[in-house]
C-alpha cells in the first residue's frame, strides 16, 4: 500500500504516505474551503506524485492550493511544495537554515510565534525543531500538530487512520513516561502542551500516521500530569 487517503471531518482530508525508506507514513493534510485548498505540510519530493493522485480524488488539482502551510522545515515535512505554484507558503522564520531543498525562498518567513493566517490560529510549540507551529482551523476544531506530537513508524491504530485510536494514546503515555522526550527537552515539550489546550479540539491531526478524534484535552491533560510527575523527580534527583 503507497498510501490512505480519507476523510477527518467535512472537506478536510488526510493523505498518510507510506514511507518505506523510513518506515513510517508521512502525513498531509488538505482542508478544502471556498478559497481553495490549504494544504499542511507537503512530504518529500518523491512522493509528490502521492499529493496530485490524492487531490485528484476529490477532483481537484494542484494548481487549487492557494495556502501551504509547513509546521515545521524537515525534509519530510516541505520538499513537496514545489508543484504547488498558486499557493503561498508559510513557514516560522526560525525553520529557514533546516531547510536546504526546495528552493527556500518560494516560502515566506513571516509568521511569528502566535498569530492568525485565514482562518487557522498559529502557535510556537517550542519542541522538535525551533520553529515548530502548531495550525488550529477554528471552524472546524481541527489542531494539526506536526512532528510536535506523533507517531513517527509506528504502526496505525486497530480502529485505522482517523480514529479514537486509544491504543496509540496509550502508547504515547508509556512512551513519555519512560522517558521518551528527553530530559533537557521535557520542560519545552510539556510548554507546548499547555499552550495548545487552549484550544477546543475536536481532531487531531499529526505529523505521522495515527489521527486521533474525540476527548484530546483529556488526552493532553493525561500527558501534562505524567510529565509534571517525571519533572518533579528529575527536580529531586
Ligand atoms: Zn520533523
Ligand atoms: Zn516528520
Amino acid at each position: 500500500m503507497e498510501y490512505l487517503f480519507e476523510e477527518v471531518k467535512e472537506n478536510i482530508y488526510v493523505l498518510a504516505i507510506w514511507d518505506s525508506a523510513w518506515n513510517s507514513y508521512n502525513n498531509c493534510y488538505f482542508i478544502v474551503q471556498k478559497e481553495g485548498i490549504t494544504l499542511i505540510d507537503s512530504s518529500k519530493e518523491e512522493h509528490s506524485s502521492y499529493l496530485v493522485q490524492a487531490l485528484k480524488q476529490i477532483g481537484k488539482t494542484p494548481e487549487d492550493v492557494t495556502l501551504l502551510l509547513a509546521t515545521h522545515g524537515h525534509e519530510d515535512h516541505v520538499q513537496g511544495a514545489s508543484i504547488f505554484k498558486n499557493a503561498k507558503k508559510y513557514i516560522h522564520p526560525q525553520e529557514r537554515s533546516l531547510i536546504e531543498y526546495p528552493e527556500p525562498d518560494q516560502f515566506h518567513f513571516t509568521l511569528l510565534d502566535h498569530g492568525v493566517i485565514q482562518n487557522f490560529e498559529y502557535l510556537w510549540v517550542g519542541h522538535h525543531t525551533p520553529g515548530s507551529l502548531a495550525f488550529y482551523h477554528q471552524p472546524s476544531k481541527v489542531l494539526f500538530t506536526g512532528d510536535f506530537l506523533c507517531f513517527f513508524g509506528d504502526p496505525l491504530s486497530k480502529d485505522g487512520l482517523v480514529s479514537v485510536s486509544n491504543d496509540l494514546r496509550l502508547e504515547w503515555l508509556e512512551f513519555l513516561r519512560n522517558g521518551g522526550v528527553e530530559k533537557d527537552k521535557l520542560n519545552g515539550f510539556l510548554n507546548g502542551l499547555i499552550a495548545m489546550n487552549v484550544f477546543d479540539v475536536d481532531v487531531m491531526c499529526t505529523g505521522h500516521g495515527g489521527v486521533l478524534v474525540g476527548d484530546i484535552q483529556l488526552f493532553v491533560s493525561e500527558l501534562l500530569t505524567i510529565g509534571n510527575k517525571l519533572q518533579e523527580t528529575q527536580e529531586k534527583n
